[in-house]
């Protein structure tokens, strides 16, 4: 996944414990074979290379994702948009490139995520554009953890937090207290702009600071605006706290396409979340129904 995985639990059995921590790597490690876009034998990479010709066979797991994410594309205007790789590609924040121009025209008449055509009942995905790539790195990582913490409740574990980059989920309180999870400063390296106490939620954040380089004045970083396959200036960071961490993630990525006002229209509408943002000039947003962590 190319990020830091981190589990922190109690159990009364150290043993049981330490087993509990090793299959869940063993679980991420599953899921990074299956939906890495760096592996060419994982099976969303097969799918990539074959899904613009005919309709190819997806796994019931892929297939639940790409659904959710088509929800969630359709519930955010196409804000999120799974098919943005099809431009994405082209960067590489490494290395500090980025496609020309003609390269970027090309490849944006393929980000569509209407392009994924699923066949739930044949159990296939077809691409109705040939140059269709699609990526997950704004949702997997969600849903990692939280089969993360499903593998955790098997194991008899009730108090918890499964990390992954910048997705947790957290599994009953800290042993009577919340869990406290931070904010980063998008601009301060090791500083806090928040403390959020949490029990039993998902806490997603996605921030221009993660993946990114800087040319002639502009900060290329690795969330797309599928409408223009280029970086999404809006926003400096956005965190998404809500039931589910596969949605949590998703929705962090698609308010920072949002930007402020619809961003944060788009989260008040929605059942049991909340998000704060720092935008572009580095103020803090909150939702109303926010608890304030400093109040
Ligand atoms: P992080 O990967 O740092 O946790 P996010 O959760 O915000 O951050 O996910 C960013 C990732 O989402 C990018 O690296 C890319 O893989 C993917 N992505 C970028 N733009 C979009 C978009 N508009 N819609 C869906 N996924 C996107
Ligand atoms: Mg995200």
């Amino acid at each position: 996944m190319g990020t830091a995985i981190q589990v922190e639990l109690w159990h009364d059995r150290p043993d049981v414990g330490a087993r509990a921590v090793t299959a869940v790597m063993n679980e991420m490690r599953r899921i990074d074979a299956l939906m890495s876009t760096y592996k060419a034998d994982s099976e969303l990479s097969r799918i990539n290379a074959t899904a613009g010709g005919a309709a190819v066979p997806v796994g019931d797991e892929l297939m639940a994702l790409f659904l959710r994410s088509a929800t969630i594309s359709e519930r955010t205007g196409g804000a999120f948009d799974i098919t943005y790789a099809s431009v994405g590609q082209y960067y590489d924040y490494r290395k500090g490139e980025k496609p020309d121009e003609a390269t970027l025209a090309r490849a944006l008449a393929a980000v569509d995520y209407r392009n994924v055509r699923l066949d739930t009942v044949a159990g296939t995905v077809r691409y109705a554009h040939p140059e269709v790539r699609v990526d997950l790195g704004g949702i997997a990582k969600g849903y990692a953890v939280e089969r993360g913490v499903a593998i955790l409740r098997e194991f008899g574990v009730a108090n918890a937090i499964v990390t992954a980059g910048g997705d947790s989920r957290i599994l009953g309180d800290r042993r009577g207290k919340p869990w406290i999870v931070g904010v980063r400063d998008p601009r301060r390296d090791g500083a806090i702009v928040a403390r959020l106490p949490l029990v039993d939620e998902a806490i997603s954040t996605s921030g221009d600071y993660e993946r990114y380089f800087e040319a002639d004045g502009v900060r290329y970083h690795h969330i797309l605006k599928p409408a223009t396959g280029r970086s999404s200036g809006e926003v400096r960071s956005v965190t998404v706290i809500g039931p589910d961490a596969t949605i949590t993630d998703a929705l962090s990525t698609s308010v920072f396409v949002l930007g402020v006002d619809k961003g944060m229209a788009l989260i008040e509408d929605m059942r049991g979340h909340e998000a704060v943002i720092v935008d572009a000039g580095g103020r803090l947003h909150y939702t109303t129904g926010f608890v304030r962590p400093d109040s």
